[in-house]
């Protein structure tokens, strides 16, 4: 019989990730997949002065992901982007790279 417990606590470091920078952490995320007219606004807000801005809106283009505000980016303005022929870097209010 093994004297360790079955689950050992996580006590491993683990990678940084952008998303541990993220400036929506702290914030209701309601707001950046609500269909209430404003609320756009006030997530892309969000975004404007999030520090990974660029790797979010990279990742979720990446991603296809359909619904929410990501990266500075709303839903209709990643599928326009998709559309236009996106091949993996990042454009729009991100600035191109
Ligand atoms: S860019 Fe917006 S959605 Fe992405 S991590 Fe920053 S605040 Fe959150």
């Amino acid at each position: 019989m093994s004297l360790l417990p079955q689950h050992a606590p996580d006590t491993l470091a683990r990678a940084a990730d952008w998303r541990d920078q993220a400036a929506c952490r702290e914030t209701d995320p309601e707001l950046f997949f609500s269909d209430v007219p404003g609320t756009v606004g006030r997530a892309v807000a969000v975004c404007d002065g999030c520090p990974v801005i660029q790797q979010c809106g990279t990742w979720a283009l990446a991603q296809h992901i359909k619904e929410g505000v990501w990266g500075g980016l709303t839903a209709d303005e990643r599928r326009l982007i998709h559309r236009r022929g996106y091949k993996g870097r990042s454009r729009g209010k991100q600035g191109a790279a």
